[in-house]
């Protein structure tokens, strides 16, 4: 029966059934045949040769490096097939339902479905919460939920950058708004208690008081600890301001449950989608919705106002037509976030994080917290003898990609002295605890590397990086090293296309 419903469905679509039969590949065989070059039938390695040798050289770094980096992580090849597929071709400005283009009843369903799984990872009530599903990154979606709620010049606190806090938080410095945040919103940063490494609250709590911000930023880019979302609520209510939390680097983990939710708190919760939650690179955010309280004048309902102010600010306000194809790959993650094995993943994501932290602390490194309760560690170098520059340059000669970072107290941006190091994309690739014991060697050894060539150089920065560049007996060493990480990293499974 279904068989013959599906014959007369085809011979009524003849195009369809073509489609069907061939794959993508014969398919562009066959239609290469017949039409002429402008109509875009040609395959990567007869048009750009040059791309395509750079996406391989690309992959063999990525598959022969150490990737630490911990907003970071190794798309699954199910989201790149969606990423790379036709819903990247269509405009669809507007929402589900209610579209400026036409022929959008299929990607009304793909947005819809991205939206039903983005509230069922985490576990939320659809009465009580929407999402907007359309903001291009995660910058993008903060942007989005400053322009919708805030009015221009409005106060915004948030963590400070050079104690883990993310530009779009509102970084400034003396003489320049360096974040868009600041220059359209007044920002006033808080920090870390530099004694523990951890957010200083009380005087988060000291200071909301003087500059009553309009909006408070729970959230971080480097910092290996949680954060009390519950006294965040608390200081919030204290002056009236809207709680946003910015998850983008946890979300992966809030979604396994291995962290606590910040949705119980806040008012507002953004996310990029393309860190520890492991799909393309896009951005979500997360709105209250329905009653929120009643009025004690007229006893009648108080109803959130966010919804249609936030999905006013991504489109029009902001963006155009959404990257339908990302949303897609997203729909995709959001489904993968649901399973045990991500949960696994998760876990052993922050398993080899601690792994880390303790491997570190037992060769003399000192790191900011003490540990990590998270997917990074920040290691303070203060005590090693270089800086964290030098550190990142010593270790990317050796095939292992950290960044530097400021540890709280720094003076220079430039010249910071810690390292982030992250484990959600060696995690993606099946190491395990003692694969990072080993990750920690190799570290190790390259930043032995960099304090011999310290003890030639002295104090000048350039002469030490024209020593590790250019001795002899310094390139030996390094070539030496890097080899050993590249035969050790290559072992290992990479998600993604085997062809690239
Ligand atoms: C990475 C990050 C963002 C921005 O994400 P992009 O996709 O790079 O724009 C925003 N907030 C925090 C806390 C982040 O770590």
């Amino acid at each position: 029966m279904a068989s013959r419903s599906l014959s007369r469905l085809l011979s009524l679509r003849p195009a369809i059934q073509n489609v069907s039969r061939a794959t993508y590949g014969q398919q562009a065989t066959l239609q290469s045949q017949q039409v002429p070059d402008w109509t875009g039938q040609e395959i990567l390695s007869e048009v750009d040769p040059e791309i395509l040798s750079l996406i391989r050289e690309e992959k063999q770094r990525q598959v022969r490096g150490l990737e630490l980096i911990a907003s970071e992580n190794f798309c699954p090849q199910a989201s790149l097939n969606v990423l790379s597929s036709c819903l990247h071709n269509k405009y669809s400005e507007g929402l589900p339902g209610n579209r400026y283009y036409g022929g959008t009843e299929v990607i009304d369903k793909v947005e819809r479905l991205c939206q039903k799984r983005a509230l069922e990872a985490f576990d939320l009530d659809p009465e009580k919460w929407g999402v907007n599903v359309q903001p291009y990154s995660g910058s993008p979606a903060n942007l989005a939920v400053y322009t919708g709620l805030l009015a221009p010049h409005d106060r915004i606190m948030g963590l400070d950058l050079p104690h883990g806090g993310h530009l779009t938080h509102g970084f400034m410095t003396d003489t320049t708004r360096i974040s868009a945040t600041s220059i359209f919103f007044e920002s006033m940063p808080y920090r870390l208690d530099i004694k523990t490494g951890l957010v200083d609250y009380d005087k988060l709590e000291e200071t909301s008081r003087l500059f009553r911000p309009r909006l408070i930023i729970s959230g971080y880019s480097a910092y290996p600890r949680r954060l009390d979302y519950k006294r965040f609520r608390e200081i919030c209510d204290g002056v009236k301001a809207i709680m946003m939390s910015d998850m983008a680097h946890i979300s992966g983990l809030v979604a396994a449950k291995i962290l606590p939710s910040p949705f119980d708190h806040s008012d507002i919760v953004t996310t990029t989608t393309h860190k520890t939650l492991r799909g393309p690179r896009s951005g979500l955010i997360f709105f209250r919705r329905g009653k929120k309280g009643v009025s004690k004048k007229t006893g009648k309902d108080i109803m959130y106002d966010y919804e249609k102010r936030i999905n006013h600010a991504v489109f029009p306000a902001l963006q155009g037509g959404p990257h339908n194809n990302n949303i897609g790959g997203v729909a995709v993650a959001l489904k993968q976030t649901m399973t045990p094995a991500f949960k696994e993943y998760q876990r052993q994501t922050v398993l080899n994080a601690k792994t880390m932290a303790q491997a570190l602390l037992a060769k003399g490194y000192s790191l900011v917290s003490g540990g990590t309760e998270n997917h990074l560690v920040l290691v303070d170098l203060h005590s090693k003898g270089v800086d964290g520059a030098q550190a990142e340059h010593i270790l990317e000669l050796c095939a292992i990609s950290v960044n530097k970072n400021t540890c709280p107290g720094d003076k220079s941006a430039l010249h910071p002295s810690g390292l982030r190091l992250g484990s959600p994309a060696l995690t993606s690739r099946n190491f395990k605890e003692g694969d990072f014991l080993q990750v920690i060697d190799f570290i190790d050894r390259s930043i032995a590397i960099g304090q011999e060539a310290k003890k030639i150089s002295g104090a000048n920065n350039k002469v030490y990086y024209e020593v590790v560049e250019t001795n002899k007996e310094f390139l030996k060493k390094i070539a030496k090293l890097r080899l050993e990480v590249e035969d050790f990293a290559a072992q290992f499974p990479m998600p993604g296309y085997d062809n690239f």
